[in-house]
Order: structure tokens, then sequence, then C-alpha cells
């Protein structure tokens, strides 16, 4: 069976090297959505997969990048600089922030916050089965399992601005 989670963010980028001259060459903004789907085989003693207020720290890292500029690692300096001046809320990607981009990113992401869930409720095992990222309301990017291969990158890649991690509770 599989359950579903919905999230959302409003947050700015610049996807470089995509075809679009307004996309590459503009800091523009999006409101995004999230869809994080869990697979399991075994219900727990509220006959559920899992019991969605155990995804506390999925909502926080979500909100990690509400109102904040994501941006590339890969940016000039002189951008990386002019930004950490005058925003407060920042999230250095290592990856471009295209919606593929941010469901690799957030399957990852996700994928080790699901790990350290507490299964004492008689759950089986849950699997992260895909993350959907709504950039728009016609288009969105899913990654699976499957997708892994496309990240070179680690959990450890991704840096938070200070303002950010200041409103962490779980994710410390
Ligand atoms: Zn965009």
């Amino acid at each position: 069976m599989i359950i579903r989670k919905k999230y959302r963010f409003e947050a700015a980028h610049i996807v470089r090297d995509c075809t679009s001259k307004m996309c590459k060459e503009n800091i523009h903004g999006h409101s995004y959505v999230v869809e994080v789907f869990i697979k399991g085989s075994k219900l727990d003693n509220g006959c559920m997969i899992l019991d969605f207020c155990k995804l506390a720290s999925v909502k926080e890292l979500i909100d990690s990048f509400d109102h904040s500029y994501c941006m590339w690692h890969k940016e000039s300096d002189e951008l990386k600089e002019a930004m950490a001046k005058i925003n407060k809320r920042i999230v250095t990607m290592p990856i471009s922030p295209s919606a593929e981009g941010y469901a690799l990113l957030l399957y990852i992401l996700i994928r080790n916050l699901l790990r350290k869930i507490s299964l004492d409720n008689g759950e089986g095992e849950i699997i992260l089965h895909s993350v959907r990222v709504h950039e728009t309301e016609s288009g969105y990017a899913q990654a699976f399992e499957e997708d892994l291969p496309l990240a070179d990158f680690s959990i450890n890649d991704v840096v938070f601005s200070e303002d950010i991690m200041a409103n962490w509770k779980l994710l410390k």
C-alpha cells in the first residue's frame, strides 16, 4: 500500500543552462507542492502504514526551503556574495534547483529522515516510494529509488544558511 503526504513551500531560483531564457537569466519564484509517497506492506496497531504525525522531521525539512533563495553551488562567487548580503534564507544545493533537481535532492534527504523514525507501534518496514515536486500547476518531476544514480552528491552537500538552521528543532 502507498500513503502520500503533501507539503508546500515558496522559493526563488535561477535554473542555469536550461533552454528557456526566462528561467536561466532571471531570479524568479514558484509555489512548490511536494508529495511524499511511502510504501509499506503491514498495518500498525492503528491500522496505518505510518502515522503522519511521525513525519514531523520531513515537515521541518520542507519548511527549510520556504521563503528561501535556492542556489546551485556552481553559481558565481559574485552572486553568492550578493545573496549572502541581502538574503537571510539561502539553501545552497549540490544540484541545479530544477523540479528534477529538487525531486532527487528531496528523495535523498527524506529517505535519510525516514530511516530515523522510530517504528514502535507495530509498523512494518516503510520505504520511500517516490517524491514528486510540482513547480507549477501543470508540471512536476518525480524521483524514485532507480533515479539515485543521477545524483553525484550526498546529503552533506546541501548547505542551509544559519537563519534557516536557527529554526530547526528536529533536524539538528
Ligand atoms: Zn523556475
